[in-house]
């Protein structure tokens, strides 16, 4: 089977930003970015989505997004984390991955 795109991110295969990586996780700023700060969480193994992943996954994810929030000056006045999921949720990478949009006023509901 191909490599996902994030996959071949996390081998280095395709070129990123990257922000932050360690045994589980590793996050790298969006291409498009929709924030002053978007990045990208993502675990190294690969997950269609959040209905796929164990628990602990998503746990890894978490941490490295409040330490990202943390470093990047969000958490005083707030930023925003979403897992878009499959058709619907506007999910366009298959490849499970968590945003993290702040250093603007977000909206709601998200378009
Ligand atoms: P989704 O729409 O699946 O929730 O999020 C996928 C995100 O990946 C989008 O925000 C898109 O801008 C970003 N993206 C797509 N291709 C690349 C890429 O090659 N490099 C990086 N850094 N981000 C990408
Ligand atoms: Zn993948």
């Amino acid at each position: 089977m191909n490599k996902c795109l994030f996959c071949m991110i996390r081998d280095g295969e395709i070129p990123s930003d990257k922000v932050y990586e360690d045994e589980h996780v590793i996050a790298f700023r969006d291409i498009d970015p929709q924030a002053p700060v978007h990045v990208l969480i993502v675990p190294k193994e690969h997950y269609a989505d959040i209905t796929e992943c164990p628990n602990e996954t998503a746990g890894y994810m978490l941490d490295a997004a409040r330490r990202l929030a943390v470093e990047n000056g969000l958490t005083e006045k707030g930023f925003r984390l979403v897992m878009n999921t499959g058709e619907e949720g506007g999910q366009s990478v298959k490849h499970l991955h968590m945003h993290l949009l702040g250093g603007r006023q977000m909206t709601w509901p998200a378009g």
